[in-house]
């Protein structure tokens, strides 16, 4: 039995229109110009830095999530949307793909054909969290990741580069990109013991989340965004001066790598990511005006083979929230990818017509023409109406008169003046027509 008063709106009479769920949204028409903006850049660069294309199941086994991105997270805890299927196994809708893209490259042996392996994704996922602005129960992700290989800070620095230069293409203003490492399992376990005795003298001061954390996700305390943990974070100790010394020569190595390519960024000793799989490298792109936070996030991730059931492979990857950057360039007045305008319309006048200019509209789309017609609609007034309204340079009228004489009017909509032309002749006419039109 479907909940009435979740699922529906009341219209304008007594009837209940259904409505999408709670934190699941329509990408409208309207809308497609900026999205399909991101995705061409996002393509060029994929092109250009050797990202090959890769699309893994929506759904998972959710012991993919929970062994990769880690149980005592929240998107593995509170957020993951399970079902169990008729055969009893129990799957979730993706909340992110890192860990299906692991999966895939250890499935199928990705490494033994090159190494590293440069992939890239799009699509949807899913997380229940509390819709607000800029967050939502379904979203969509464009991530980059390279897998195998050397544990190279070249890496961490040229996928950092790659969204860089996606960001820059878009001309989205305003936007730091924030770096930390947070080590590796030689240094990370001493500095999470630093941080537990830290926090331990100020147990019941801390938020309900963060008094549960403490002993289960510590790190996670420096991610805590309530006033009360906020203060307490600035005297934490900081993990940049706890690094051993392969971690800070890594770290070092990406920032020279970034100086080199001169990108800034700032050290944020508080950045540590939600998910369990990152280690030494991590980082975000983050608005400075405050509107949506992070537009993408990533970091190295050299133990998720491991916790996947595999050996060690280094990788490292970075996840773009679509629905943010497409919403942050309306903000910045960012104009969408315009289609080339048409400049041809069909105007017919009868049945007959009708017929006859649908069949014409076809031998125009096989010529190469582009062609915007009314065949809906009847009145020739209506259909020259919309021609000028939409700018159109020519307008070709199919009416009786010049089916049965095997003609059809051009007309050029700039000047006025119109011609009848020979059917068989009219394509090759209107190709002449358009030029330096
Ligand atoms: P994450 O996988 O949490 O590191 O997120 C990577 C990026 O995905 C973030 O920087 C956001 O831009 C986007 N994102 C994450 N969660 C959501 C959400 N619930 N709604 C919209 N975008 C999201």
């Amino acid at each position: 039995m479907v909940n009435k008063k979740d699922s529906t709106k009341k219209s304008g009479g007594n009837k209940f229109l259904l409505q999408a769920p709670k934190g699941m949204h329509d990408i409208l028409p309207s809308a497609w110009g900026w999205w399909e903006k991101v995705e061409k850049s996002v393509k060029e660069l994929a092109d250009f830095y050797s990202f090959a294309k890769i699309e893994t199941p929506i759904l998972e086994h959710a012991q993919l999530f929970e062994k990769g991105v880690g149980a005592e997270t929240d998107i593995v805890e509170k957020e993951m949307y399970l079902l169990k299927t008729k055969g009893g196994d129990v799957l979730a809708l993706r909340p992110e793909c890192t860990a299906a893209v692991m999966r895939a490259y250890m499935e199928h042996r990705l490494g033994q054909q090159m190494q590293p392996r440069r992939l890239y994704y799009e699509g949807p996922m899913f997380r229940h969290e509390n819709p607000q602005s800029g967050r939502y129960r379904e979203f969509h992700q464009v991530g980059f990741e390279i897998l195998g290989g050397q544990n190279d800070p070249l890496y961490d620095a040229q996928l950092i580069l790659v969204f860089h230069e996606l960001f820059k293409s878009l001309k989205i203003k305003n936007l730091r990109l924030h770096l930390n490492s947070i080590g590796c399992r030689i240094c990370r376990p001493l500095y999470k013991k630093q941080l537990q005795n830290y926090y331990r003298d100020y147990e019941k001061d801390l938020c309900k989340n963060c008094e549960r954390r403490l002993k289960t996700n510590i790190l996670r305390l420096l991610d805590c965004k309530e006033e009360k943990c906020l203060e307490l974070k600035k005297n934490a100790p900081n993990f940049l001066d706890k690094l051993c010394h392969g971690c800070t020569t890594h770290f070092k190595g990406v920032l020279e790598y970034l100086d080199e390519l001169q990108i800034t960024y700032v050290l944020d000793n508080q950045l540590v990511r939600g998910l369990d799989y990152y280690s030494r490298t991590v980082f975000e792109f983050i608005l400075t005006d405050g509107s949506f936070g992070t537009l993408a996030g990533g970091g190295r991730y050299d133990y998720l083979a491991e916790l996947l059931g595999g050996h060690q492979i280094p990788a490292v990857g970075c996840a773009m929230g679509m629905e943010r950057v497409v919403e942050t360039m309306r903000i910045q007045e960012i104009p969408p990818l315009s289609r080339p305008a048409k400049k041809v319309f069909l105007v017919h006048v009868g049945d007959m017509a009708k017929r006859k200019s649908f069949k014409f509209a076809h031998d125009l789309f096989e010529a190469g023409i582009p062609v915007r017609e009314a065949l809906g609609k009847e009145s020739l007034k209506a259909q020259m109406k919309m021609a000028n309204r939409e700018g159109m340079k020519l307008a070709l009228i199919l009416g009786q008169k010049e089916i049965f004489e095997h003609n059809i009017i051009i007309r050029d909509l700039e000047t006025g003046l119109q011609e009848s032309v020979a059917m068989d002749k009219a394509v090759k006419e209107i190709k002449e027509r358009l030029k330096g039109k």
